[in-house]
């Protein structure tokens, strides 16, 4: 038996056979071109033959149809692509640059008719990606222990209910994979160790601890620990009129979310259930998932956090060069159709919808009344408060432009990073050197949302570190959404400030 340290990113204990990934299994496979072009031709004609059979059932859109199978038939389509695959990359990446450059050409067009052809790209870009990609989650049979160099949230959450525990070379508290690991209890350290694949393993992040190898006895003891830690149950304490607030990323963290005593979802990272797929889904889909959240929260509030794409959360068939606006500039088809499934979701009146990475309140405002358009256009007449994450220094500078919206929420995650360039992955083991100063820059946020009556919280994970959070509580912020495990760390501030 070997014992290693290392880094605790997410609490627990796990016993289980480690299986070694290596990093282009992880992220990306490198593509092979031959059969990259193949599969392309193929998505193109499937593409073809769904859009031929639905000019048939679908009279009324013959024309809009018929256009988009004309756009689907011309080479050059065929021939960019292969180019660009040529040049290293996949099927889908090739075909989505290629649609992105001659949409970003429509977009600088003075005509609103070419404009309008955007929307019939980003429908023909969808399609042939749906055509194109299958689910890739890892075939291995059995529950196991990744090790791994490096971790990206959407390996983890197609592979979520096979991982016992996961270590990996790279990787830091504030990191999705970290945030996502914390959210569904999964244990995860970063170390170097040294082990073979199918070597049993044991995590014990309570003791910082990776132990190879382990004696019968040692795998005894913890076997008795973990169905302990699995009786184990937290519930908010008593904590009137502060909100404490559940950050989730999965229908299947819900029950803890009530079981725990949470007053609501504060932040429901939407774009992680888009990670489960290679291809958008379809309002019905999208329906079903927002709808069963609102019935389980019943009468709480249910904040849905409109997809936010970038940094280590990347989707294949979103383009977007930043974060924010731009994912839904760039993608307004699977935007229109998130806003839709999430209105008709908003069964009780408590669904907020926030956006994120917001610059400027002119982006909130475009952003708004694209909304509502969309709601008009449903005949939808429920209830929705509006919102942004306040994760940027241009927004924070500005913020007193922001009076018409209904609530923030600061996203330490990326404001620390906006402001003082420090990464995700470090903010925690650095707080002393910039701590002070955020808050002295909040207390502008917090005296302007007094005035103006607007809904404040933190969603970022500082709001579950205990110097941060007392800070925080100090400044005389009430309202706090963290991963439901942190909820020990609400009542245990909480309790000490009051
Ligand atoms: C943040 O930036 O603080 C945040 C909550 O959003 P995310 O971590 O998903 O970027
Ligand atoms: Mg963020």
């Amino acid at each position: 038996m070997s014992c290693f340290s290392g880094k605790v990113l997410s609490e627990g204990v796990a016993i289980g056979k480690v299986h070694i990934i290596n990093q282009s299994a992880i992220h990306q496979i490198n593509p092979q071109p031959k059969k990259e072009k193949e599969k392309l031709k193929k998505a193109i004609e499937d593409s073809i033959k769904e859009l031929e059979s639905l000019k048939t059932e679908s009279k009324e859109n013959e024309e809009y149809i018929s256009m988009q199978i004309l756009l689907l038939n011309d080479p050059m389509l065929l021939s960019k692509s292969n180019q660009e695959i040529d040049n290293g990359l996949s099927a889908a990446q090739s075909v989505s640059n290629v649609l992105h450059e001659i949409m970003n050409s429509l977009l600088d067009a003075t005509s609103s008719y070419l404009k309008e052809r955007v929307l019939d790209l980003s429908d023909i870009k969808e399609r042939i990606l749906r055509n194109l990609l299958g689910k890739k989650s890892l075939e291995i049979q059995y529950d196991f222990i990744l090790v791994a160099e490096e971790l990206y949230p959407s390996f983890l959450i197609q592979n979520k209910n096979k991982l016992l525990g996961i270590i990996t070379h790279k990787g830091g508290y504030s990191s999705h994979s970290a945030i996502l690991c914390r959210q569904f209890n999964i244990p995860y350290m970063v170390s170097n160790i040294d082990v073979k694949e199918n070597e049993i393993i044991i995590i014990d992040t309570r003791k910082q601890q990776i132990l190879t190898s382990p004696e019968e006895n040692e795998i005894k003891h913890y076997q008795e620990v973990l169905h302990k830690l699995s009786k184990e149950n937290f519930e908010a304490i008593e904590h009137a009129p502060y909100q404490f607030l559940a950050n989730v990323s999965d229908n299947s963290e819900l029950e803890r979310v009530n079981q725990y005593g949470f007053d609501g979802i504060g932040l429901y990272r939407t774009e992680m259930i888009f990670m489960n797929s290679d291809r958008p889904y379809t309002l019905e889909e999208q329906y079903e998932i927002y709808s069963e959240a609102v019935e389980a929260m019943q009468s709480k509030s249910i904040c849905f956090r409109t997809f936010d794409i970038g940094d280590d959360k990347q989707l294949p068939y979103i383009e977007a060069s930043k974060k924010g606006v731009d994912n839904y500039i760039h993608n307004p088809i699977v935007f229109k159709t998130q806003i839709e499934a999430i209105i008709q979701a908003n069964h009780y009146n408590t669904v907020k919808i926030m956006f994120p990475m917001i610059y400027s309140s002119s982006e909130f405002d475009f952003l708004k009344k694209w909304v509502l358009q969309i709601q008009k256009e449903m005949k939808d007449t429920s209830y929705i408060q509006f919102g942004i994450m306040l994760e940027t220094e241009e927004a924070l500078n500005s913020i007193e432009t922001f009076y018409d919206v209904d609530f923030i929420s600061i996203g330490t995650n990326d404001l620390v990073y906006s402001i003082y360039h420090i990464h995700r992955d470090a903010q925690t083991n650095d707080l002393e050197n910039y701590l002070n100063d955020l808050i002295l820059k909040l207390k502008r946020v917090v005296d302007f949302v007094k005035e103006h009556k607007i809904t404040l919280s933190v969603c970022g994970e500082l709001a579950a570190i205990e110097p941060a959070l007392k800070e925080f509580m100090k400044l005389g912020i009430e309202n706090y959404s963290v991963a439901t495990p942190a909820i020990k760390i609400l009542n245990h501030v909480y309790k000490e400030f009051f």
